[in-house]
């Protein structure tokens, strides 16, 4: 008998939890080494439990009540969340308060707790350290995401310059060697700058341009008569068309086509399809590009078609996503940015492979609605 209570005396003393027995009154009559470190000097034998033990509700939780948590008949836990206030600071705390088994059970009453503070602590620090872990894995996010949209501008923006800037160099040449001949012929001078300005204004607009897509503000748009942007397009291209040896012909609709749109927007797209046309019927047999313009139903639809070897097996599914290219110089972005610009204007651009050869893309728009006078 003595022996196991020397052993249970034993037990009492060295667990880590704080153990505080007290009769059916609630004053104190046995605690433990790790009740006593917990709470300091005030806890004499004799004294009340409940003056000494203030919990108190964490902030996040229902405001702690005493005596519900003393008048209890049966065993009963802490509230989660409530800590202790102790000489050395508030502790979180876990434990439980159950009657005292045993003859004379009902007499007394004894308390458990567990100082969870630390372990609280800890689970707090690596909680933090994963937010850390987040924050920081957001931010180099961020960032690659810029440097990848600079990246994507800028090679769009070299994309859409190098067109108008190859015509103001050669226009230019062009103007130098007319200069220098003895016998110079003005009206051809004053053509060379003149097309060196046009050029010069495309490619601020296509600064201008780029810089709204990106932005992704609204295009500008108004009524725009389709044979006259395919009439500038035929225009712009001539030269280049000339030099790869292929014929570019141009068909309007016989009726006058007007769509909402943003002028330059569609002739930017018009420019790249008829370049890209160009590029691919060069050195075909019967070297040809067409632009065809016709209405149909409520939709204007503008197709350009090549003579060149169509769309390449892996290349056909991914037109129009960033990078697709089977260029060596190639960036892969005319015609991600032309189809982004014809939905923008409530149209559409695609592209497919000719039953009789070649590639063709097509570009549809909704009709203006027209305004008749009233019946
Ligand atoms: P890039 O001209 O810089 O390659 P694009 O987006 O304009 O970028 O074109 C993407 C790819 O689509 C081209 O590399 C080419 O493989 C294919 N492509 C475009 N137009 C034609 C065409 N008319 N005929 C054949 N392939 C074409």
């Amino acid at each position: 008998m003595q022996a196991e209570r020397a052993r249970a005396e034993g037990a009492f003393h060295a667990v880590g939890e704080a153990l505080i027995v007290t009769d059916g009154a609630h004053r104190v009559r046995l605690a433990n080494p790790a009740a006593r470190s917990l709470l300091g000097a005030a806890l004499t034998e004799g004294r009340d439990l409940r003056e000494v033990t203030q919990f108190r509700a964490t902030l996040d939780r229902a405001p702690f009540d005493p005596s519900a948590f003393w008048g209890q008949p049966e065993a009963a836990a802490l509230p989660e969340g409530v800590t202790l206030v102790t000489p050395g600071g508030a502790r979180l705390v876990e434990g439980a308060l159950a009657p005292v088994l045993g003859p004379g059970a009902g007499a007394g009453w004894v308390l458990v707790l567990r100082d969870v503070g630390p372990l609280r602590a800890r689970v707090v620090a690596a909680l933090e350290e994963g937010e850390r872990r987040v924050r920081d894995h957001a931010e180099t996010l961020a960032h690659v995401t810029r440097l990848s949209t600079l990246g994507e501008m800028s090679a769009g923006l070299a994309h859409e310059l190098n067109q108008p800037l190859t015509a103001i160099v050669s226009h230019g040449q062009a103007a130098l060697r007319l200069l220098g001949d003895p016998e110079r012929d003005e009206a051809r001078v004053r053509r060379s700058v003149e097309a060196t300005v046009t050029q010069a204004k495309r490619a601020a607009s296509v600064i201008v341009h780029l810089r709204t897509l990106v932005r992704r503000a609204p295009t500008q748009t108004r009524p725009v008569d389709v044979n006259q942007v395919l009439d500038n397009v035929s225009a712009l291209m001539a030269h280049e068309a000339e030099q790869a040896d292929v014929d570019l012909l141009t068909r309007s609709s016989p009726r006058p086509l007007t769509v909402p749109a943003d002028p330059v927007h569609l002739e930017q797209v018009l420019l790249n399809l008829v370049r890209n046309a160009v590029e691919a019927a060069r050195g075909s047999p019967g070297a040809g590009v067409e632009v065809v313009a016709r209405r149909e139903g409520l939709h204007a639809r503008i197709e350009v078609r090549d003579t060149g070897p169509g769309l390449a097996d892996p290349v056909r599914e991914r037109l129009f996503t960033p990078f697709t290219t089977t260029k060596a110089g190639g960036l892969g972005l005319g015609l991600s940015l032309s189809q982004t610009l014809m939905q923008g204007m409530g149209g559409d651009l695609r592209g497919e492979n000719a039953p009789a050869g070649g590639a063709v893309f097509t570009v549809t728009l909704p009709l203006a609605v027209e305004v008749g006078p009233r019946a």
